[in-house]
């Protein structure tokens, strides 16, 4: 309706409620988030803000997820940008890209009369590797290098309050400039979901779906160990696209068993393919 073409994209509609499972990675979000609601007390006893968390973990565990959900927490701005879209930019144009972004971080709050906004970079490695021997010319230093300095130029006097969530799958590879205090200072692992959390995530992507009730949830979690969260969402939206397709009105387990399948053989292929 109009109600969603008038909705601003900056402010996400996702919450802490819509991720299944990582209850410790919630937590110690929350309570770093906590710090920011707090900021005027927390400035009253002198301590530093925090600007950066790196949520750290295999790849579709909900990363995304928890910086929206950060966002709304806060009741902040939601702006993002991916670290492999800088990768083929031409000298300055990353550094350039990551300024914008910032900048529309304000620019957005200020418009939506918010006092806080996120700035989310996914794949934060392909911006920010390690460099090797310090000699080299990387045309991606200039980018890593406007990141710091934005986060740098942070602080809690502000107008609007600024804090950057960055997620990588690949923590080890990470320039140690991005991890000292003041920048990605707090680190929070998310992993892959365990059976309990494989059965959440899975009632969370079928609440909008027909499921017969002879459907067993937690022996689907069962037989789905290993799967990340955006393989339980594909294999919901699959399990859906089966019952469709032998025209019944409802999923049942011979969907889901068939879906199961289909998601296993799609991970064996990619993994082919980036060998
Ligand atoms: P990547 O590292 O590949 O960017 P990510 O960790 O950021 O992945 P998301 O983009 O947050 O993962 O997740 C992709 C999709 O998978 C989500 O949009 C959601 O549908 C589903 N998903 C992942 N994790 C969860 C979860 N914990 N609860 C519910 N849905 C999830």
């Amino acid at each position: 309706g109009t109600e969603r073409k008038h909705r601003d994209l900056s402010i996400p509609d996702i919450s802490f409620d819509d991720i299944g499972g990582q209850e410790r990675a919630k937590k110690e979000l929350k309570e770093a988030l906590d710090f920011l609601i707090h900021r005027k007390q927390i400035d009253s006893y002198g301590i530093r803000p925090i600007k950066g968390i790196l949520l750290a973990g295999p790849p579709g565990t909900g990363k995304t997820l928890m910086a929206k959900a950060a966002a709304r927490y806060t009741d902040s701005v939601f702006v993002s940008a991916s670290g492999s879209e800088f990768v083929e930019m031409y000298v300055g144009v990353g550094a350039q890209r990551i300024r914008q972004l910032f900048r529309e971080a304000r620019r957005r709050a200020k418009r939506s009369g918010k006092k806080s906004g996120v700035v989310f970079i996914d794949e934060i490695d392909a911006i920010g590797g390690k460099r090797e021997g310090g000699t080299q010319h990387r045309e991606y230093d200039q980018t890593l290098n406007q990141l710091l300095t934005e986060m740098d130029g942070i602080s809690s006097d502000q107008e609007i309050q600024l804090l950057v969530i960055a997620a990588t799958n690949r923590k080890e590879l990470l320039d140690p400039a991005l991890l000292r205090p003041g920048r990605f200072d707090r680190h929070i692992e998310v992993d892959l979901p365990d059976k309990r959390a494989r059965k959440q995530i899975l009632q969370l992507h079928m609440r909008n779906k027909p499921l017969d009730e002879k459907v067993d949830l937690d022996k689907v979690a069962a037989e789905t160990f290993g799967f990340s969260g955006a393989q339980l969402e594909s294999l919901a939206n699959e399990a859906a696209i089966y019952a469709l397709r032998d025209g019944e009105k409802k999923i049942g387990p011979q969907h889901l068993s068939a879906a199961i399948d289909k998601v296993m053989m799609g991970e064996m292929t990619d993994r082919k393919a980036t060998r």
